[in-house]
């Protein structure tokens, strides 16, 4: 039995149903997850090291600034694709991956798992795996569900796909109407500590507009780690709490 599946199971969760976790754009009602109840889903890791990951894209309108203020920093990061996004932006997607970044799968389409059969699941989850990986000469460690919501033929397929799941424990809200730098940080602030796992959006192909604020939001972000003397990196390199 995986970590995950026995968590859930400990929680009470009925992992042959719908397990839900986490919400993000599409969804209300359900706020981050409980890092003392799912530390390992919460991408909880080192204390002195933040992992700050990006959502959604490849995206030819957004993921490019990303990178160029990353390089800036000289920050790396984890972005979880999309198998769709990929399809359009094969040479992107690679430059992501020759840039240094860790790359991650967020799934082919952008649907919600538990509405989902297990042979869509596998079928999803398999397709926008070998895709990405192919497009960018990575093998994926790591998965983001769509809206941070699992279900149990997802944890089924990810155990044999050998990629783990990871939400987050800090979250911008930039799609949220009329979101601004400003409002970002201070969303970003609230769940923002060492171990921490943040979640922004390089794309607004899914969720309202907010990919700008997000980058935006960006240097001030890097900024307020390198105050509090927190490194700033992948998810791979985050050292993530296991038990
Ligand atoms: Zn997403």
């Amino acid at each position: 039995m995986s970590d995950v599946v026995r968590r859930l199971r400990l929680a009470g969760v009925c992992t042959a149903g719908i397990a839900i976790v986490q919400a993000a754009p599409g969804l209300t009602g359900l706020g981050p997850v409980r890092g003392a109840a799912f530390p390992l889903l919460a991408g909880r890791g080192d204390p002195g090291h933040v992992a700050l990951t990006f959502d959604d894209g490849p995206d030819p309108a957004a993921t490019p600034g990303v990178l160029e203020m990353l390089a800036a920093r000289r920050i790396r990061a984890t972005f979880f694709m999309l198998g769709s996004m990929v399809v359009r932006a094969p040479g992107l997607a690679a430059e992501v991956a020759a840039a240094g970044h860790e790359v991650g799968v967020h799934g082919f389409e952008h649907r919600y798992l538990p509405l989902r059969g297990p042979a869509a699941t596998r079928s999803d989850l398999t397709r926008a795996t070998e895709l990405i990986a192919a497009a960018t000469g990575t093998s994926p460690g790591f998965f983001r569900p769509p809206y941070g919501v699992l279900s149990g033929p997802a944890l089924l397929v990810l155990r044999k796909l050998r990629l783990r799941p990871v939400l987050w424990g800090s979250w911008g809200r930039e799609w949220d109407p009329g979101a601004t730098a400003g409002s970002v940080l201070q969303n970003l602030l609230v769940g923002l500590k060492g171990g921490a796992t943040v979640l922004l959006h390089d794309s607004d192909s899914v969720s309202p507009p907010g990919a700008a604020a997000a980058l935006a939001a960006l240097p001030s972000l890097l900024d307020e780690c390198a105050a509090r003397g927190l490194r700033v990196g992948p998810v791979g390199e985050h050292g993530l709490v296991r038990t």
